[in-house]
């Protein structure tokens, strides 16, 4: 374990290089390679290290086993005009991610409103970056998301895992101005964050993962059991689960979700009692997009959203906060602080890449990580 490292300051634009080319070599195109590689680097840069760079050793082991598919693309099962059903064939969920988040935006357009579930997807990494493509085209929108064969959390009120971390996104466009954008796991940290924090990263908030026992603690090996400090650590393995966000009412957000992004769109809910029902690991998607042309009216819609803006932020910060921030604000400002900076990485996650790298033959080349 490494927890007592300093992290490593390593050039963004670099770091999407090397990710790119160990993906090229675990079986993605370059095209693939370098989108899904992009979309690492964002959520490092916006501060979401459990869905950047980490993640490369386990996406290239999941191809390895199949459990993933590059080169895949969206197909529409059921197409309803402003509802569309689409299958994802186990593909990169960065791909099949911005394949639907274009139909929605196309669909939601001509009718003001559509509804988009998409299935059987791989990961979908960070669900921000959804919900700011839409917001970018002018389109508020809301994700639900499921992550099949992944029952990692526990529900409020037991040890037992029977939950996924299902992530809840609500993006706001804004004209001129960045987009509002609510994005978070209904556990009370991303699996991702447990993993960040085993190779080194920062430690977990009190009380996020739970013990077989019902204990609260923050030992990432609760999740990753003996596969806790390596590169890949499988969250099945454990004895622990992770602990829902917000008691009760986080541990009912995250019920309906995983229905209506795993069951209604027949991604399939995370398991069931019975053994059969275990399948490998699939993101279920439904998502809704909004005109606020159709509804409010745009220029009225941004007008009532910068006064209550105003209003918020007006708020006087509690001791220990700089500011009262909205949806986005933060990895905002991580982003600008990380570009200028670097993006600082856990050692045991650069080890982690450096390690996959001379499996496959891939060198960092002139990438070096400094002390950061
Ligand atoms: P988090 O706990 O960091 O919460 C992030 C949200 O809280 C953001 O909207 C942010 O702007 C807001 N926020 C943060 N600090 C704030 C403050 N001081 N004041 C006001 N608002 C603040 O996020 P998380 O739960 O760790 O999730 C991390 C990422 O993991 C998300 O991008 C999520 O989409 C992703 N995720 C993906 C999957 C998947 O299966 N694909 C599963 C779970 C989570």
């Amino acid at each position: 374990m490494t927890a007592n490292e300093r992290p490593l300051l390593i050039p963004a634009a670099g770091l999407a290089a090397f990710g790119a080319r160990l993906l090229a070599a675990g079986g993605c195109s370059e095209e693939e390679a370098r989108r899904v590689a992009d979309r690492l680097i964002m959520a490092n840069l916006t501060g979401h290290d459990s869905h950047g760079v980490a993640r490369i050793p386990r996406y290239v082991g999941m191809i390895e086993s199949g459990l993933v598919v590059p080169g895949q693309h969206v197909t529409v099962v059921n197409d309803g005009g402003s509802f569309v059903l689409l299958e994802g064939g186990a593909g990169f969920g960065q791909t099949l991610g911005e394949e639907a988040v274009a139909i929605g935006c196309e669909r939601a357009r001509d009718a003001g409103i559509s509804v988009i579930g998409l299935r059987n997807s791989g990961h979908l990494g960070r669900i921000g970056d959804w919900a700011e493509e839409a917001a970018a085209a002018g389109f508020i929108s809301i994700h639900l998301v499921n992550a099949r064969g992944r029952s990692i959390v526990a529900p409020f009120g037991t040890p037992d895992r029977r939950m996924s971390t299902s992530p809840f996104c609500i993006g706001v466009p804004w004209t001129n101005q960045p987009p509002l954008i609510l994005d978070f796991a209904t556990s009370m940290v991303a699996e991702g964050k447990v993993m960040v924090a085993a190779a080194g990263g920062p430690k977990l908030p009190a009380g996020a993962l739970v013990t077989a026992e019902g204990l609260p603690t923050t030992d990432p090996a609760a999740l990753y059991g003996p596969s806790v400090g390596s590169a890949a650590p499988d969250p099945m393995l454990g004895e622990g689960a992770l602990a829902v966000f917000g008691g009760h009412k986080g541990s009912g957000l995250n019920f309906m979700i995983e229905i209506l992004a795993g069951a209604l769109t027949g991604s399939g809910v995370n398991r069931t009692l019975r053994e059969e029902d275990v399948k490998p690991f699939a993101n279920g998607m439904l998502s809704i997009y909004l005109d606020p042309e159709r509804f409010a009216g745009r220029a009225a819609f941004e007008a009532q959203v910068k006064d209550y803006a105003d209003y918020v932020r007006s708020a006087r910060p509690a001791p220990g906060h700089a500011a009262v921030l909205l949806p986005g604000d933060k990895e905002r400002g991580l982003k600008a602080e990380r570009e200028r900076d670097g993006l600082p990485l856990a050692a045991g996650t650069w080890r982690g890449l450096v390690e996959l790298g001379q499996r496959l033959g891939v060198d960092p080349g002139d990438l070096r990580p400094r002390s950061g």
